[in-house]
């Protein structure tokens, strides 16, 4: 087993990076100044799954559009879990590992880009989709053979969970 996985088995809660994680990176900028993104519902059922069982997610993101903030209210995540503007991301990291009173080993981030670079550094699992720039490959512990928005969310989540011994129960009630 490697060591990426005899990791999870400590992870306690998610964070996560936005574009390029759970989209592909694109936006799509409307007349009126909105940006438009395309997420996965794979992914989407993934982290509602973790909330519901307990796992805290941190979404945090450079974007600020309120679509963002909507997106992950609806599949569960708490409106103070959600960190829109995060230019430099590791103070609200370390918000979110005081609020929940966890250690940043006990977290897994993912992100894909150089903003990222901070948090993967001091988290227990640094993960990225398969498309992240090299930058953030060079100093990941996982990289995902999934791409952002082609379900790399779902994919740490799913292995935490099912390593954990959790992934069966916790999706027991969907599966019927
Ligand atoms: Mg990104």
């Amino acid at each position: 087993m490697s060591n990426f996985k005899v990791k999870l088995n400590k992870i306690r809660a998610f964070a996560f990076d936005v574009d390029g994680v759970f989209t592909d990176g694109q936006v799509l900028a409307t007349e009126n100044g909105d940006l438009l993104r395309s997420h996965n519902a794979k992914d989407g059922f993934a982290v509602r799954v973790a909330v519901i069982n307990n796992y805290p997610v941190a979404i945090i993101t450079g974007g600020s559009s309120e679509s963002i903030a909507l997106r992950f209210i609806q599949i569960g995540v708490p409106k103070e879990d959600i960190y829109l503007k995060s230019i430099c991301k590791l103070p609200d990291f370390e918000d979110f590992l005081k609020r929940h009173n966890l250690s940043a080993d006990e977290v897994l981030y993912m992100g894909d880009d150089i903003p990222d670079i901070g948090i993967l550094k001091s988290c227990g699992v640094s993960a990225c989709p398969a498309d992240a720039v090299n930058e953030v490959k060079d100093v990941c512990q996982y990289i995902s053979l999934y791409g952002g928005g082609k379900g790399c969310a779902r994919d740490v989540i799913e292995q935490t969970l099912k390593i954990q011994g959790r992934w069966a129960d916790a999706t027991e009630a969907y599966s019927g």
